[in-house]
């Protein structure tokens, strides 16, 4: 089964900076393997390393990389996470493997502010700046970020996955793959070049 949601065993803390002094920021820095060693019993079923997400199946070729910095602004708690790993995964067009490596940054405020407590489900709500705000009860000498660590790397993956931008897909008639193969459909077939615009006019007409 693959991971669908974070490990219970996934921990990541970072160190509170100095209460009130905004020169000082405290940085972490992750670098290890999800294999299914590292997932508790009631997880290790998991094979392991495989993230199912919005209906793909990611599957861990490299260690994450998670860095983490946290700075106080203000009364507000401010935490860059960057995450990085690499994943086996699907093209989306030709169903081929495709590689795909993940690289990015999110910022967090982690507040005591009442009106961040409206949100319910303890998911993180977007806001028109560049962050997310996270409620938080009190502050501890460490803070837990495990879960906006997972929800980074969720929110890193592709929509779409492709083996390369070239990739011809396979033909809707006989099931080929254009990359290796043409087909006698090829004639009844739409040219690629034509997909495209339609996909775009289509794109267009339903925003
Ligand atoms: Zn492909
Ligand atoms: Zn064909």
């Amino acid at each position: 089964m693959p991971i669908t949601e974070k490990p219970n065993s996934w921990r990541f803390e970072i160190e509170t900076p100095e209460l009130g002094n905004e020169d000082a920021a405290t940085t972490a820095l992750w670098e290890q393997s999800i294999s299914s060693a590292s997932l508790s019993d009631d997880e290790s079923e998991a094979s392991g390393a495989e993230i199912l997400y919005d209906g793909q199946i990611f599957r861990f070729i490299s260690p994450l990389r998670v860095e983490a910095e946290a700075r106080w602004a203000g009364d507000d708690l401010c935490v860059s996470i960057f995450v990085r790993a690499a994943f086996s995964s699907q093209c989306s067009r030709c169903l081929e493997p495709a590689d795909i490596e993940i690289l990015d940054d999110f910022m967090y405020l982690y507040s005591l502010r009442k009106k961040t407590a409206a949100n319910r489900n303890g998911a993180t709500e977007e806001t028109d700046e560049e962050y997310r705000i996270v409620p938080v009860t009190s502050w501890k000498n460490r803070l837990d970020i495990s879960e906006q660590v997972w929800e980074s790397l969720v929110l890193s993956l592709p929509m779409r996955v492709l083996c390369s931008r070239e990739c011809r897909g396979i033909c809707p008639t006989c099931g080929k793959s254009l990359n290796s193969e043409s087909c006698s459909c090829t004639p009844e077939g739409r040219d690629p070049r034509f997909e495209k615009l339609l996909a775009t006019k289509f794109d267009q007409d339903t925003e």
